[in-house]
């Protein structure tokens, strides 16, 4: 169903590749391959897949059995024209819900950990890429994830697939998943990957709290962190001044807090906090196929139940300009996101 949000222009910072796989395009990748026999998945019972791909109410706010979905989702980026086919969809599908400006994060990791090329990988980023900026007519930055529990070498791994694929549609790159690995076991690496210059962006104040906010803007030079939302959990004055003493932007996420159940309801969310203190922040899918979330319907959210007027809405979406990857748009951007 469309919100009147539906026909606002729109930016999503924060949008996961792995988390934007259609299940009937999981099907065809699967069976083309003839995965689904290797990995004995029935392919041919669309609910009972959903309930295994998708985040539902039978997942009671379970992380770990949130984050095991992954694990089968991964199957299907199998090759270089399953990575560019999935790219391209997540484009198409964020443009059909009238985004205007994507930022869509990849985890590379697990997929050179199974044995796919680096150049494949690339190739496979830069044609969806491509093909999606064509087709759409919408705007795109690529950002490559890390994989915290892999072993740190997929670190550097990924920070030098990031820094090949810089004229090829990546611009920054991420720390993702479990925070248990605390984001200083990175820091070298988001270190390397500022002096050749990539845009990092951290999770951080997901599950861990207010310190490693402040680790990943001091020590890894963030200039984005996603999610943010135990920012005040712990130290409440110091999370708050080390986001606004470094210019941070938070990329929030209210309904996938609720669905991993960080939070209860997206009303206890913090962004209304955030934004009175005076942190940039705005709102994306994060998962928007896996977690079921429209950025249009996010937006009513933020107003109807958590009480963001719309003039607050149209402020954010401007300021959020000041903290895309591609910063090279944002006079292009300025004149597409007009709201009267
Ligand atoms: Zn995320």
């Amino acid at each position: 169903m469309k919100t009147d949000m539906f026909w606002w222009p729109k930016i999503d910072l924060h949008h996961h590749l792995e988390g934007s796989i259609r299940t009937k395009t999981y099907i065809e990748l699967m069976k083309e391959r003839g995965l689904d026999k290797k990995i004995r998945i029935p392919m041919d019972d669309e609910k009972w897949l959903e309930r295994l791909l998708i985040v539902g109410p039978h997942d009671e706010g379970d992380f770990h059995w949130c984050l095991s979905k992954f694990h089968w989702l991964r199957f299907a980026v199998a090759d270089k024209e399953a990575i560019s086919r999935l790219v391209f969809e997540a484009i198409e599908d964020s443009a059909a819900d009238n985004v205007k400006y994507l930022e869509l994060r990849i985890s590379p990791g697990p997929l050179l950990e199974k044995g796919i090329s680096e150049a494949d990988i690339i190739s496979g980023i830069e044609e969806g890429w491509a093909l999606g900026e064509k087709k759409t007519g919408i705007r795109v930055g690529i950002i490559a994830g890390i994989t915290r529990e892999q072993p740190i070498e997929y670190a550097e791994r990924v920070v030098d697939l990031a820094i090949k694929g810089m004229d090829k549609g990546i611009r920054g790159i991420d720390l993702l998943s479990d925070e248990s690995y605390p984001p200083e076991l990175f820091k070298d690496v988001y270190l390397r990957a500022e002096r050749a210059g990539l845009f990092r962006t951290v999770h951080a104040g997901e599950y861990g709290g207010t310190k490693n906010v402040i680790t990943a803007v001091e020590e890894l030079h963030a200039n984005r962190l996603g999610h943010g939302t135990n920012i005040y959990r712990d130290d409440p004055i110091a999370g708050m001044r080390a986001v606004l003493d470094h210019d941070v932007h938070i990329e929030c996420n209210l309904s996938t807090n609720v669905a991993v159940g960080n939070i209860r309801n997206v009303s206890e969310h913090p962004i209304k906090r955030m934004m009175s203190d005076g942190i940039s922040v705005n709102i994306n899918t994060d998962d928007p196929v896996q977690s079921n979330v429209v950025l249009s319907r996010e937006y009513t959210y933020a107003r109807d139940e958590i009480g963001i007027t719309e003039e607050q809405l149209k402020a954010m979406t401007l300021r959020t300009l000041d903290h895309i990857f591609r910063p090279e748009l944002k006079e292009e951007l300025r004149k597409v996101f007009v709201f009267d």
